[in-house]
């Protein structure tokens, strides 16, 4: 029986309270969830109410809530050096994590890396470098795709229109495509027999009447669109983009902050589609919850001089530590877990949907996984208020679930989430979409 937790508590409540006198009102808190700590998937608010945790803070605690090995490495480093820039002098741990990165990265050529504090600063990396390699001005990216909230991937990105209202005007140069959204195909066809229609705009559209491909450095796009929906793509659509990158020398940008380091049962979300890119942008899942990110890039396209690109805090030493001992652990059993238990949890779904009429597609890769909330199945609209509510009543019942998109309830967490805290997850999930589709009329 699904218990109602009586969320927020008094001490949440007044932590809500001071927080809205002093934290910028441009965070989009779905809940008053107040963290005190967390051990695994498991995590508790400062009232002491227990949670199961889909969110890992954004796909970032990707071995789950303080790994007691992770803990291990941060700590050991921090009592040797807890910082000394690495733009500026070296030390072992940002060499060993290169190598480990080159090890893993989705491309067989030698890669280097610039290390980062996050995701947009990656991107930002990313662009820069693409520009810099090619000297040609122009940038592709797609409508749904998220990259970050500073300038430049601000622009790249499509997702949501407030990311950008009154801050225009933007990097100029990005051009935005259509990504291959089966289930709302952009251009009203069908899969398979639209024959990814949609990828072929660059050619037909973009190419042809509106900026010539020499003039274009890079095309950045998600293996698996996040904030815009958790939505996958064919697996057609990663080998005409390569194709289409290779016929004109455009660099091919792909964007794993989100999908990266294990989450969808390989280690890069774009190793499903068998295609190589050029340059790689990861963060997030890469060290447990210590801020850090990275550009990987052929090394053939790192031709910037000294002094070109630099950061004071990337690749701290503690972030380092933590990396090598979350990508160890992923290795040795995690992304395993992951594919085993996101098909699993794809299959329970998947049932469940047939008794909730408002559950309109069921996705997802490893634990990277979406629910489509609608109104009728028949019509498709699209039910933001629903997915809200579904994401509320999950929250009063005890589980940490996030929207993406206008409709989307994505599922992402821990790669070592155990099968019975899967299970206890999808009894409240149930529960939740119950009490939102009574509270909607679709009881
Ligand atoms: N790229 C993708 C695919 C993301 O999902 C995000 C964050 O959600 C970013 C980039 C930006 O990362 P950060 O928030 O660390 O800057």
């Amino acid at each position: 029986m699904v218990q109602i937790l009586p969320v927020p508590g008094p001490k949440a409540r007044a932590y809500v309270e001071r927080d809205t006198l002093v934290i910028s009102p441009s965070y989009g808190r779905p809940y008053p969830f107040v963290m005190d700590h967390g051990r695994g998937s498991e995590v508790w608010d400062v009232d002491g109410y227990r949670f199961i945790d889909f969110t890992t803070g954004i796909a970032v605690c990707a071995t789950g809530h303080s790994h007691p090995e992770v803990v291990h490495a941060v700590q050991e480093q921090a009592t040797r050096f807890i910082h000394m820039s690495g733009t500026d002098f070296y030390y072992p741990l940002q060499v060993e994590l290169a190598e480990k990165l080159n090890e893993i990265a989705p491309i067989s050529e030698a890669c280097q890396v610039f290390l980062t504090n996050s995701g947009t600063e990656s991107i930002e990396a990313a662009l820069k470098l693409a520009r810099y390699a090619t000297r040609r001005p122009h940038v592709l990216a797609f409508v749904g795709g998220f990259h970050g909230r500073t300038y430049g991937s601000m622009s790249l990105s499509g997702s949501k229109a407030v990311h950008r209202a009154g801050c225009e005007p933007l990097v100029p140069a990005i051009t935005h495509v259509p990504y291959a959204y089966c289930y709302r195909c952009p251009i009203n066809l069908t899969y398979p027999t639209c024959a990814i229609e949609c990828v072929r705009t660059i050619e037909r559209t973009v190419f042809a009447r509106l900026t010539d491909p020499s003039q274009v450095a890079a095309i950045f796009v998600e293996p698996i669109q996040g904030e815009g929906g958790y939505v996958i793509p064919p697996r057609e659509f990663f080998p005409i983009l390569r194709e289409i990158c290779d016929k004109h020398g455009i660099l091919l940008v792909v964007d794993e902050v989100q999908s990266g380091f294990g989450r969808t049962g390989k280690m890069f979300a774009v190793e499903h589609s068998g295609v190589e890119p050029d340059i790689v942008a990861v963060a997030k899942g890469i060290a447990s919850g210590m801020p850090l990110g990275a550009m990987i890039a052929r090394k053939s396209l790192m031709t910037w001089p000294p002094g070109a690109h630099a950061n004071t805090f990337g690749g701290n030493p503690l972030a380092c530590a933590a990396a090598l001992t979350t990508i160890r652990l992923i290795q040795n059993g995690y992304m395993q877990n992951a594919a085993l238990m996101g098909d699993y949890i794809l299959a329970q779904l998947r049932k469940m949907a047939e008794h909730h009429r408002s559950v309109g597609d069921v996705r997802g890769k490893g634990l990277m996984i979406g629910l489509e909330i609608v109104e009728k199945r028949a019509t498709k609209a699209p039910a933001h208020d629903l997915r809200d509510a579904v994401v509320y009543e999950a929250f009063r019942r005890g589980l940490l679930v996030l929207g993406a998109g206008p409709n989307t309830l994505r599922l992402m967490p821990a790669l070592n989430v155990p099968k019975p805290i899967v299970d206890e997850m999808l009894e409240i999930l149930e529960a939740a979409l119950a009490a939102a589709e009574g509270q909607h009329g679709l009881a």
